[in-house]
């Protein structure tokens, strides 16, 4: 199971005490995607706003299950008959999503590839954790880089999918999540609700806003406790983090983590964590992970390439790069000494 540390803190209290008093706050914590969620609900008739929280609970808890995977559900099954190399219609609810999956690693030249499940397991990320000590076999790595599994070995003609390499397997892990809070916002907006946070484990899309106020994000130190900057956001804005910090495991004093570079089969070694602030969190999340690996030399073409205007990455090194877009949004607490280093404008 994931680290239950959040990388990401709402300090909402900062500006409570600057919303009238008529503003009514509606929060619900529950766990689903494998992480806590928080609904947080603002100006919303509370009876409403209790009763679109249970619906989204709900929804979360059927799309955790039909999207694993590895454990029994669609995507699992979708795997299955993958693997058969057979033409077959999977179930329609995850057609968007696999569609949406392929259209965003395209984008990421490939660097965000839901079709490394392979590999992902391999390396024991699919709650099959290695013994103590121990790496995957190098000859088992080198075999599934080589055949290259990539989303466009899959095609989609109507409803039904052919697949040309046996080495695919759908993980959609690192952007999942992003699909599901973009599909609560849209089940929030019909329910009538205007101004709502969504933070799934410290990944957030927020709308609206609350009082007059902007909410401020705070993004979490990746090495010790505390808080690095924080951001300001409203109208539609979603931040999403990738951190080596979320999952991982040490050999020898190095640590292995659960986001994997596909070009050489082990984790992507340049990066601590990455920030990507969007308007959808689909795109925010698969972008987190595809900036993750693409590091500190190539991040800029990839952000370009996905559309993405607002980038926050720390290297191996504890550098801190980002687009002056960002550093004219973010703040940092005043005890930060880290090197800033600024890019290019991205667009
Ligand atoms: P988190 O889920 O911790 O927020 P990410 O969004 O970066 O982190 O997703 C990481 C997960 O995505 C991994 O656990 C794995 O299931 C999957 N994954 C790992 N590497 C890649 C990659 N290069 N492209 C797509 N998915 C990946
Ligand atoms: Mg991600």
């Amino acid at each position: 199971m994931r680290h239950p540390q959040l990388s990401i803190i709402i300090l909402l209290t900062a500006f409570l005490g600057g919303c009238s008093s008529t503003e009514t706050v509606f929060h619900e914590r529950f766990f689903a995607l494998g992480t806590l969620i928080e609904v947080s609900i603002y100006g919303a008739d509370p009876t409403l706003a209790a009763r679109a929280s249970e619906q989204l609970e709900q929804e979360l808890l059927t799309m955790q299950s039909s999207w694993h995977a590895w454990q029994p559900g669609a995507l699992a099954s979708t795997n299955e008959q993958l693997a058969g190399m057979q033409p077959f219609t999977p179930d329609p609810s995850i057609l968007p999503l696999l569609q949406e999956a392929g259209h965003l690693s395209q984008l990421s030249r490939g660097l965000f590839n839901p079709v490394i499940g392979k590999l992902v397991a391999l390396w024991g990320f699919h709650d099959n954790p290695l013994p103590v000590g121990t790496l995957p076999d190098t000859d088992a790595i080198a075999t599934l880089v080589a055949q290259a599994p990539a989303t466009d070995d899959v095609s989609f003609t109507g409803t039904r999918l052919v697949n040309r390499n046996p080495a695919v397997s759908y993980d959609l892990g690192a952007f999942a999540k992003g699909y599901a809070i973009d599909r609560a916002i849209e089940r929030l907006r019909e329910f009538g609700i205007e101004n709502a946070i969504v933070n799934a484990g410290g990944d957030l899309r927020a709308i609206g806003q609350h009082g007059d106020r902007s909410w401020r994000i705070g993004i979490r130190q990746p090495r010790q406790s505390g808080i690095l900057a924080s951001i300001e956001i409203d109208g539609d804005t979603s931040v999403f983090t990738s951190g080596d910090y979320e999952r991982f495991f040490e050999v020898d004093g190095k640590r292995y983590h659960h986001i994997i570079d596909p070009r050489s089969g082990y984790p992507a070694d340049q990066t601590i964590s990455v920030t990507v602030v969007h308007d959808n969190a689909t795109t925010a999340d698969a972008a987190a992970t595809a900036l993750f690996v693409a590091g500190p030399e190539d991040w800029v073409e990839i952000a370009r390439s996905m559309h993405i205007g607002l980038v926050m990455l720390i290297d191996a090194n504890g550098v801190i790069h980002m687009n002056p877009a960002m550093q004219s949004r973010i703040r940092f607490e005043p005890d930060n000494t880290a090197e800033i280093r600024l890019s290019e404008p991205l667009s």
